[in-house]
């Protein structure tokens, strides 16, 4: 009876579901509110290449709760994707990616600038995510070839016919694709050979003890070579120390993300280390 009642519904007597469940649904009501509220925050996170040059940003959501703070999207963005909340809040970071792309294509400093914006699967098996992203690009006027679309494993095991059709439609209107969190989920090197992507983003769990862990380098150095022998480009993230990102660099990874060369901020402060690089 319970079960048939739904997610939602309140039916059980153990007073601490009872307030879990309770503060899940308060959590749900503020989300869906935090959009109009304006709580959603753009954070940018630098992505550089092997001469420590910013080529870009990836764009990470953050949701400023008026009382419990900053709340990390590993906690809000699976609610978001149960509730379908998700639908609305990727189309504003899309449209806000593609409005910063546009205002930096004025300026020489940032006018090269690549934007990840990563995707949900709920997000991207909408019948018109590609006419949302088309629509997007063309309002905004942001050029294509400087968006990115990080998608992830789970996006592929859902629809993998649907994921290859809307990748190849997306292609043609000149935006690239990255694989995120590259290894963690069922990745099978069947769906990687038809997919048409342009990067593979290895994960952060691989990266952490590369240096120390003999299995996470050689799971790495396999993930690089494949990428090569594939004609992928490959980044890695969550590169926090330089012993690591010589590591990496000599197994011929040359693109990098992580805290060893900036954490997530807003945007005027990753304009103003922009400006601190180049100088
Ligand atoms: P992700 O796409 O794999 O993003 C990378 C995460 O690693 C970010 O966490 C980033 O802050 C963190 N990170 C970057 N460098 C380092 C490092 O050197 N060390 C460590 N320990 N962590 C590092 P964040 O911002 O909390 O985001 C978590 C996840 O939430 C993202 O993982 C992504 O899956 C999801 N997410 C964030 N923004 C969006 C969004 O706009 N849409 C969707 N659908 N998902 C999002
Ligand atoms: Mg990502
Ligand atoms: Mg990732
Ligand atoms: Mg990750």
């Amino acid at each position: 009876q319970a079960k048939k009642a739904g997610r939602n519904s309140i039916s059980f007597f153990d007073p601490q579901v009872q307030t879990a469940l309770e503060a899940r649904l308060g959590l749900v009501e503020d989300l869906a509110r935090a959009q109009e509220q304006g709580q959603l925050l753009l954070y940018f996170q630098k992505q550089v290449n092997a001469q420590g040059r910013t080529m870009g940003a990836e764009v990470l959501i953050r949701w400023q709760h008026p009382q419990r703070g900053l709340v990390s999207p590993a906690q809000f963005i699976p609610l978001a994707e149960e509730t379908g909340i998700i639908m609305a809040m990727g189309l504003w970071v899309l449209q806000g990616a593609c409005r910063q792309l546009k205002s930096w294509q004025a300026r020489p400093i940032t006018c090269d600038l690549t934007l990840s914006v990563n995707v949900s699967a709920k997000q991207f098996h909408q019948d018109d995510f590609v006419e949302q992203v088309r629509r997007t690009l063309v309002e905004t006027g942001a050029k294509p070839s400087h968006l990115k679309l990080e998608l992830t494993e789970s996006i592929v095991l859902k629809n993998v016919e649907d994921t290859i059709a809307k990748m190849r439609e997306l292609k043609l209107l000149g935006i690239s694709f990255s694989m995120d969190d590259f290894g963690t989920g069922y990745s099978s090197l069947q769906y990687l050979k038809r997919l048409p992507l342009d990067q593979i983003k290895i994960d952060q769990g691989f990266v952490r003890d590369i240096t120390t862990d003999a299995n996470d380098a050689a799971i790495v150095q396999t993930i690089i070579a494949m990428t090569e022998a594939l004609g992928l480009n490959v980044i890695a993230e969550g590169v926090e120390t330089d012993a690591q990102r010589t590591f990496l660099e000599q197994r011929g990874c040359h693109s990098f993300q992580g805290y060893f060369f900036g954490r997530p901020v807003p945007l005027a402060q990753f304009e103003a280390d922009l400006c601190q690089d180049k100088t």
